[in-house]
């Protein structure tokens, strides 16, 4: 629990004549981006484009979320859309169980609040997908209520501003900053507050060369003053991430078929397509490979002169990194036929009809480039 003295003795430390919400306004007022989702109280256009840009910078979102709003112009819209149509649009912005909590909220707001997001806290953060941020974000922005935003931009600007180097990614951390942000929210400008703040860490106290000599804050600004730009906010060290060793399987026959697999439980990707896949414990050379497919029961190989490597990458998700080999298979020398779960597509439908994991995307994408 963080003391409301804790959290004056940092904000009571800059005395401004202008308060910090003030200045960010003013600064907002001419600085700020023309956004589509800036225009509108709609709290489904707000919840889409929150939960986009969650994921992606606001240039690669904005097609993004310019494609889900055509696609899907009500919340109406988006909660009766097949779960594979929404993953097929959602494709390239990673973490696809967003994407699925995306259509199990809009049925929620459907279904329990007559198509409205609800203007309660409580009842807004148990929809699914939405948590302190996004809830905050709706309330603020859709409805003017006084909830405060913390996200990676307000992060950044606090930390400076008042010098604080407690750890953005600890528990103490994350109370002491939305504590503070609390502390400095206009209450009765909520909304384009909060839209300032995270506006301006964006554009101008920048991650790498903030532009502190065009800064209005820079009469007040501790990490300035004490030259600690670079040094804030502070983030503890992670966990090494798993390593795992996948190797991709495609083998495309004189008709134009190639096989894919679903994947289904929990864990990454859940529910998308992919090639084939084997992993491993540690990356395979071609013999490894070989022998690891003729111990398969439900595959069978002819020669391992039938595999060929044609494509290797390390894709870094938040808790592990993938090291993805991919291998060319002669058709006629591999039967997949007592695998259930593999079946054959026409390979040049594969993205437009399947949802494909990110990974058979980056492969596909060098195929075509080569
Ligand atoms: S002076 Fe520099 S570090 Fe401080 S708020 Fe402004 S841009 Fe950020």
């Amino acid at each position: 629990m963080i003391r409301k003295a804790s959290i004056q003795s940092f904000t009571e430390k800059i005395n401004t004549s202008d308060s910090l919400s003030s200045i960010l306004q003013k600064w907002f007022v001419i600085n700020k981006r023309n956004l589509p989702w800036r225009h509108t109280n709609d709290a489904y256009k707000i919840w889409l484009s929150e939960i986009i840009l969650q994921q992606t910078r606001v240039n690669q979102g904005l097609p993004y979320y310019l494609k889900f709003e055509e696609n899907f112009p009500t919340i109406y819209d988006f909660a009766q859309a097949p779960e594979e149509k929404i993953l097929r649009l959602w494709q390239g912005l990673g973490y696809y169980s967003r994407g699925r909590n995306m259509l199990k909220c809009a049925q929620q707001v459907v279904n329990e609040f007559d198509g409205q997001f609800p203007q309660d806290y409580k009842q807004i953060i148990k929809l699914k997908g939405i948590g302190d941020y996004t809830a905050s974000a709706i309330l603020s922005f859709a409805y003017n209520l006084p909830y405060a935003v913390v996200d990676g931009n307000v992060y950044r600007l606090l930390s400076r501003y008042y010098g604080i180097d407690t750890p953005i990614n600890s528990t103490e951390g994350q109370k002491l900053f939305k504590a503070i942000a609390e502390e400095v929210l206009d209450t009765q400008n909520p909304g384009n507050h909060n839209q300032a703040i995270m506006e301006f860490g964006a554009l101008h106290c920048t991650p790498k060369q903030p532009k502190c000599e065009t800064c209005p804050l820079a009469e007040s600004c501790e990490a300035l003053r004490s030259n600690r730009q670079a040094s804030l906010p502070v983030k503890s060290k992670a966990k090494p991430k798993k390593k795992r060793y996948f190797n991709y399987l495609l083998a495309v026959s004189d008709s134009g078929f190639t096989y894919v697999q679903q994947r289904t439980g929990k864990g990454i990707w859940q529910n998308l397509y992919e090639l084939p896949l084997i992993e491993q414990e540690k990356p395979l050379d071609v013999d490894e490979l070989y022998r690891c497919l003729e111990d398969i029961q439900t595959i069978s190989i002819e020669s391992q002169n039938a595999i060929n490597k044609s494509f290797s990458v390390k894709h870094v998700l938040s808790h592990q990194e993938i090291f993805a080999d991919f291998w060319i298979v002669a058709h006629e020398a591999i039967d997949f036929s007592r695998n259930s779960n593999i079946f054959e597509v026409r390979f040049e439908d594969l993205e437009q009809e399947y949802a494909v994991a990110v990974l058979t995307s980056k492969f596909l994408r060098h195929l075509e480039q080569k």
